[in-house]
């Protein structure tokens, strides 16, 4: 059985979050995405894990189901999208279902320097987030000041406090190449996992990729070739859920904590064991982090350029943001051209996932583009539009989730319960046949569908940049 998993994202009681991140929405979200096991994020808040304690019931596996009176409760207040849904998940998908999971950002000093480093946890149970809780407590961490606190815990310490608690939570950096906040980042990281984690880094099994680089990117880290790689939303807003997702693959029945840690420690893919499937990308260049760059300049630049030219801005001459593909760059023990990557039809997916003919054991991966996105090109309008969210909801409620939309029905039932042009657009997205510019020093990178049809005003921006050189 196949789990579509979004591992990272943050509750209300987090910064710059939509005050919509509760449970309820969550769910409701789940269900239209079509994901099947959520995070709860944010289980350090003292606030929110009271919120998670209310909604979510523990099904004594690790993992978490929403509460019966709330799911009738939610049934009977919201007609459109959970009680349509829900009838159209209940022909064979299964419930939502929750994992606890927090991530705290540790800022310290070790080896001479000042390190920034953001941290994914993944408990098994109340019990053992409470302990955990304490024990942070106890060494000074003030856990309600943010849903994703700042602590001034080294990475081992974390690694020393929350195994103290249990072994069996999972340790995974977060976003682990992000410039300013990651374990690889080029502004506070480290060169490498081992430095970071010390005697605990062969207990990271895992990486998260974060938005801004995609599996090859990291398959390219000799590090990382006995590690599996996850992708996550990190969203801050219901609809940004499942913008990057990891598949796991487990027998029937036997969806828990334990057959998760067990497909991360997978990196082989021994398919008789849980192992992950394939993960769904954003296109990296869509990141906020993939060029080099400096934003108030608006100096956006590819690393091939700032490797020749330096890296200070051609505009102010400040320091430039080294982004995330020239520190892949500069940390890889091997070209893209080693990776021999290829397409490949997957399973019964109407679409091919991208694989690695020397890595034949990694798990292969999807690009995509959200379906509001692709919708909002169509309309020509902001993806957070009325009319953006109406074709949404109703497209989704068809084809019973965002999931099954973008991967799996036939264009031609699309175009039927849609439009020929989002039918088009979505079979554009599944071939790769779109333009992006790249995002830098914090500014996301856009997605075009018809870049032919790229507005005037982008262009020039590009020729202004162009002029810069
Ligand atoms: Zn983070
Ligand atoms: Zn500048």
């Amino acid at each position: 059985m196949q789990i579509i998993a979004d591992l990272q994202l943050h509750s209300k009681y987090s910064r710059a979050v939509s005050q919509n991140m509760i449970i309820p929405k969550m769910y409701e979200w789940n269900l239209k995405k079509g994901i099947g096991l959520l995070a709860t994020g944010d289980w350090t808040h003292p606030m929110w894990i009271r919120e998670l304690k209310a909604h979510l019931e523990e099904l004594g596996n690790g993992l978490l189901k929403l509460k019966k009176e709330i799911k009738e409760q939610l049934i009977k207040t919201s007609e459109n999208s959970v009680g349509t849904l829900k009838q159209v998940h209940s022909d064979g998908v299964r419930d939502p279902l929750f994992l606890l999971s927090g991530e705290v950002s540790c800022i310290y000093s070790h080896n001479g320097k000042v390190r920034r480093n953001h941290i994914l946890l993944f408990a098994p149970s109340f019990a053992v987030v409470d302990k955990i809780n304490a024990e942070l407590t106890k060494r000074g961490c003030n856990l309600s000041s943010d849903g994703r606190p700042i602590l001034g815990l080294s990475s081992q310490q974390i690694c020393e406090v929350v195994w103290s608690v249990s072994e069996e939570v999972l340790v995974i950096p977060a976003h682990c190449w992000t410039p300013w906040f990651s374990l690889f980042g080029s502004m506070s990281g480290y060169d490498s996992l081992t430095e970071c984690f010390g005697e605990y880094a062969n207990r990271i099994y895992t990486v998260e990729t974060g938005l801004s680089s995609d599996p090859a990117m990291n398959w390219r880290i000799k590090e990382l070739d006995q590690r599996t790689i996850i992708s996550c939303s990190d969203s801050h807003s219901g609809p940004k859920l499942m913008r990057e997702a990891t598949i796991f693959a487990t027998p029937e029945n036997e969806f828990s904590f334990a057959s998760i840690s067990t497909a991360l420690k997978n990196y082989e893919r021994d398919k008789t064991k849980p192992y992950i499937g394939a993960t769904l990308e954003f296109y990296p260049e869509e990141g906020k982090y993939h060029f080099d760059g400096h934003r108030n300049c608006n100096v956006r630049l590819p690393p091939l350029e700032t490797k020749l030219k330096g890296t200070i801005c051609p505009v102010c001459g400040k320091p430039m943001t080294i982004g995330v593909l020239h520190r892949v760059e500069d940390l890889a023990g091997r070209s893209e051209a080693d990776l021999k990557l290829y397409k490949k039809k997957l399973g019964d997916f109407p679409l091919s996932a991208i694989y690695s003919q020397t890595f034949p054991r990694r798990a292969p991966y999807i690009m995509m583009v959200p379906l509001q996105e692709i919708i909002a090109e169509v309309f020509e309008v902001q993806s957070f539009s009325k009319k953006v969210q109406e074709q949404y909801d109703s497209l989704v409620a068809v084809f019973s989730g965002e999931f099954n939309v973008l991967f799996k029905t036939e264009t031609a039932e699309i175009a039927r319960r849609s439009s020929e042009r989002i039918a088009e657009g979505i079979a554009r997205v599944r071939r790769g046949d779109i333009s992006i510019n790249p995002g830098y020093d914090g500014v996301f990178g856009t997605v075009k569908i018809w870049p032919d049809e790229i507005d005037v005003k982008q262009a020039e921006d590009q020729k202004e940049q162009l002029s810069l050189l």
